[in-house]
């Protein structure tokens, strides 16, 4: 679609695994380490434009992703997160699920989490206010990332 980051290919996030339909980024602005999304390739704002194959695949290979993170970041708990439509706070108007990692006493409040993704839309994505990871701290936990997902790609 004309002006959608994500298929025009204007995001500094990095591809870490991916399958038929979606790919799970690395957000180069992490909330917590381990923050990433999972992106469908196919331009569609909600999840209700989702085929149910493409549904299932979505859940499945979110959880997939999750594993893997949590394995990678030695967490255990986390919170998923999508807004779908624009009186949900959707400003990318091209679906995409946040899986946010959480570690013990990361906040004072376990639920003050959601604040920390919302606060940060605005420009392109929603990472423009977070300090950006340097080049080699991206690539460093990529290429963990890529290892322990078995990535072929890029
Ligand atoms: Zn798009």
């Amino acid at each position: 679609m004309g002006n959608c980051p994500f298929c025009q290919n204007r995001i500094q996030e990095v591809v870490f695994d991916d399958t038929r339909n979606f790919m799970a980024l690395y957000n180069i602005a992490p909330i917590f380490p381990g923050h990433s999304l999972i992106v469908p390739r196919r331009h569609v704002q909600s999840v209700m434009e989702l085929t149910t194959p493409e549904f299932e695949e979505l859940m499945d290979f979110t959880r997939r992703v999750t594993v893997d993170l949590l394995d990678v970041f030695k967490a255990n708990a986390f919170n998923w997160t999508l807004q779908d439509r624009e009186a949900a706070g959707q400003t990318l108007a091209h679906l995409h699920v946040h899986i946010v990692l959480r570690f013990p006493n990361d906040l004072p409040d376990p639920g003050d989490w959601y604040p920390l993704v919302k606060q940060n839309y605005g420009e392109i994505l929603d990472s423009a206010h977070r300090p950006h990871l340097a080049d080699k701290d991206m690539q460093t936990i990529v290429h963990r990332l890529r290892h322990r997902t078995g990535f072929k790609g890029e």
